[in-house]
């Protein structure tokens, strides 16, 4: 058991906002990346790109170099709710719908559904779903693992019960709070082999999840979504690696990114997001996941002083 004390010091507190940071960063630069390829296979990609390293825009959604895509918008949706309301589903759904009705230019098919539940019934979850095993919860979940940074319980809680608006389905829910509790040991440090130790845990209680070896699926299915992530998380050993690695995969490229961004800017921090890329996305964009980490930290139990238990 770990624990910072009962008091955090400004120079923890500091570091903990900056890997925020970098988790929200990382995760739009890696659907901005990934956007580029999505729904490619590996070998268009080598066609066209050789090795796609470099934010260019392009792909199905003919993207302007450094858009974003509805992986960062959700999660921006999530962010900005904790920010204003603290912990309120309804006004996370509220948000979804504002979001839909305003010509996304893209949303999946288990959100769109479940958007369009709340929207007709007033809902925030729908029942049991075999269909709602997709990634479309997975990939925003970060803003919550922010919010709730020292507190394991209320990460579970929070998680499922954000994805559960649009996707009920376990595989969702554990793949939810399995990016969201990397994220946490990853913003508050805790060295590697922690975070492969609560990886073989869920694999163990999910054996769909299990990665070795590598079958090098990426669709949007949160299964080999998952296994792709956690793959080239693992086997690589640095932020630009670990996502150039994910999106050379394809399939579901922007939503792999999205996720290996969030994971790995927790855990490398931000000294090592690519400047390149960084210079790519909106200045507006920048500014606002800065000063929405900052605030989810701030709020977030750790934040309020109560120290980490992994
Ligand atoms: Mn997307
Ligand atoms: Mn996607």
């Amino acid at each position: 058991m770990l624990s910072t004390g009962a008091s955090i010091s400004s120079d923890a507190l500091a570091d903990v906002r900056e890997r925020a940071y970098a988790t929200l960063l990382g995760s739009a630069l890696g659907d901005a990346l990934g956007a580029t390829v999505e729904f490619c296979t590996p070998s268009e990609i080598r066609a066209q790109y050789g090795v796609l390293r470099k934010i260019v825009g392009g792909g199905w959604l003919r993207l302007k170099p450094g858009d974003v895509t509805d992986d960062t918008e959700m999660s921006l949706c999530i962010a900005r709710s904790l920010a204003t309301v603290g912990w309120s589903p309804a006004d996370i759904a509220g948000r979804f719908a504002a979001w839909f009705k305003s010509w996304p230019v893209d949303v999946g098919n288990t959100c769109r559904r479940g958007i369009a539940r709340y929207i007709n019934h007033g809902t925030l979850a729908g029942p049991f779903n075999e269909g709602d095993a997709g990634n479309g919860a997975a990939m925003r979940v970060a803003p919550v693992a922010l919010a709730t940074l020292a507190d394991g319980r209320l990460l579970e809680r929070w998680a499922v019960e954000q994805g559960h608006i649009t996707h009920n389905h376990p595989l969702s829910d554990a793949a939810c709070v399995l990016i969201g509790r990397l994220i946490h040991m990853g913003c508050t440090q805790q060295p590697l082999a922690c975070l492969q130790r609560e990886v073989q845990c869920v694999v163990a209680q999910f054996p769909s999840f299990r990665f070795t070896p590598f079958r090098g699926l990426s669709t949007a299915y949160v299964v080999d979504t998952m296994q792709t992530v956690l793959h080239h998380f693992l086997s690589t050993h640095s932020f630009e690696e670990c996502l150039v690695a994910t999106v050379n995969q394809g399939g579901d490229a922007d939503t792999t990114g999205a996720i290996a961004g969030a994971i790995a800017g927790a855990y490398y921090g931000p000294t090592q997001l690519p400047r390149h890329w960084i210079a790519k996305l909106a200045p507006a964009l920048v500014r606002e996941i800065q000063a929405l980490s900052e605030h989810l930290v701030e709020r977030s139990p750790f934040g309020r002083g109560q120290p980490v238990v992994i």
